[in-house]
């Protein structure tokens, strides 16, 4: 059964734009419930100084409270070298970096080009190896707007792969792959997935995708087509990008699940119970947009109806 790698950016991805201060305690138990739903991975904060994100203030309380527990992985983002330093210091497991393929996106964001976002990617593998955290910290390098950007509109494949080669050169451990307006489409999607793999050897390759317009599942699928087996998405739903005009939120960690499961790929986590952690995010986030199909209509009670639909699927005489 091929196995397919879930990081949920609910706590990260999701919770940047919502203006409510979500307490840290609250936080922790959304990932000791996602962790203990069987969720491989879960982002839990990001290293950004606290005047710019003031959700992420509690960065080093949430990640210490997250850290250890056996069987989950707990990464955070480091918007720069600063914020590396401190998840360094901390003993984080595994740390995300994301440099934006559009320019005008990267000087919006960071205020930095492409180029000059990279080299701090080098500073912090560099600074791994400084301290002697090669092979106990994973270094993951995204590459944000790879299907185009609401500022700039297109954003050049070549780019994207000529990022992800300089990464992965570098020595990332993992190459994300992320559509942050959702402009993506599941040809464009088989197109500059299967570039990069092929650019990049065996590294493996994470793809990150929005539902802006509807787009998100089916994008999960292109990307499975072409052996991409790791994915980001948010519980609920919950996400966006606070410089990218009309950006909303992340593919929904629920219905990926779902999606993966009927199709006889595992994701090793337990639907049921990602569902009743997903029903305390309405109490816990009162003004914000939370979606989800699954949530609504429920898991099908159809016996064993997972992998029937899968065998279907291999043998469409059967
Ligand atoms: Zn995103």
């Amino acid at each position: 059964m091929t196995h397919v790698h879930i990081r949920e950016v609910g706590l990260r991805d999701g919770l940047q734009l919502v203006k409510t201060l979500v307490p840290a305690e609250v936080k922790l138990e959304w990932f000791n419930d996602a962790a203990a739903a069987g969720v491989p991975e879960i982002e839990v904060t990001s290293f950004v100084p606290s005047h710019v994100i003031p959700q992420f203030a509690d960065a080093d309380a949430v990640m210490r409270g997250a850290m250890g527990r056996s069987g989950t992985l707990a990464s955070a983002l480091a918007v720069n070298l600063k914020g590396a330093q401190r998840a360094y210091d901390l003993g984080v497991a595994k740390l995300n970096y994301v440099v934006s393929a559009s320019e005008e996106h990267s000087l919006s964001n960071v205020r930095r080009t492409p180029a000059v976002a990279m080299e701090a990617f080098y500073a912090m593998v560099a600074e791994r190896k400084e301290r002697g955290l090669e092979g106990s910290v994973e270094l993951s390098c995204g590459v944000a707007t790879s299907f185009g950007c609401s500022l700039q509109g297109e954003v050049a494949q070549d780019e994207v792969v000529r990022l992800a080669v300089s990464a992965a050169e570098a020595g990332a451990d993992e190459i994300m792959i992320a559509d942050t307006v959702g402009f993506a489409d599941p040809v464009r999607v088989r197109t500059l997935f299967k570039a990069v793999r092929d650019a990049v050897g065996d590294i493996p390759v994470a793809a990150h995708f929005h539902d802006t317009r509807g787009l998100g599942l089916a994008n999960v699928l292109a990307a499975v087509e072409v052996d991409i087996h790791r994915f980001d998405a948010s519980l609920g739903g919950l996400g966006g990008c606070p410089f990218a005009p009309g950006a909303t939120g992340n593919i929904n960690t629920e219905d990926t699940v779902y999606l993966l499961e009927t199709m006889g790929l595992s994701t090793g986590i337990d639907l049921e119970a990602l569902l009743a952690l997903r029903a305390k995010l309405p109490g816990w986030l009162p003004n914000e947009r939370i979606g989800g199909s699954v949530q609504r209509a429920g898991i099908p009670h159809l016996p064993k109806s997972f992998p029937s639909l899968a065998r279907a699927m291999a043998d469409p005489v059967a």
